[in-house]
């Protein structure tokens, strides 16, 4: 495993803890295993050739990583029993186009 796909998974599990420590205190821990398993989204690599590509970007690619499917993952967060999985699909497109910005050249890291 290199070591940007350790630090990828890492953000994709951090993010939502720190999300949920710090706006959905009284459930945190609740709110951080529905944000976790948002993850799942990522099946749809499944349907890509290969699986995965550590130089691809997975937005805009991948069905579930379309505009569209973020526009959908925007509207859920409006509607309070989605909010929080809608929350955990924006932070985990994020974390997705970090890795994007990154292999452009945009983060420096
Ligand atoms: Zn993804």
């Amino acid at each position: 495993m290199t070591l940007t796909l350790i630090f990828h998974l890492t953000l994709h599990t951090l993010v939502p803890l720190v999300i949920a420590l710090v706006f959905f205190r009284d459930q945190w821990q609740k709110a951080w295993l529905i944000m976790l398993a948002t993850m799942l989204v990522d099946l749809d690599h499944l349907l890509a050739d290969p699986i995965f590509a550590a130089d691809r970007c997975s937005i805009g690619f991948h069905p579930l990583h379309t505009y569209t499917a973020i526009t959908v993952y925007l509207l859920m967060t409006l509607w309070r029993p989605l909010r929080l999985v809608g929350i955990g699909l924006l932070i985990h497109m994020v974390v997705d186009a970090s890795d994007c910005w990154r292999m452009a050249g945009f983060a420096g890291f």
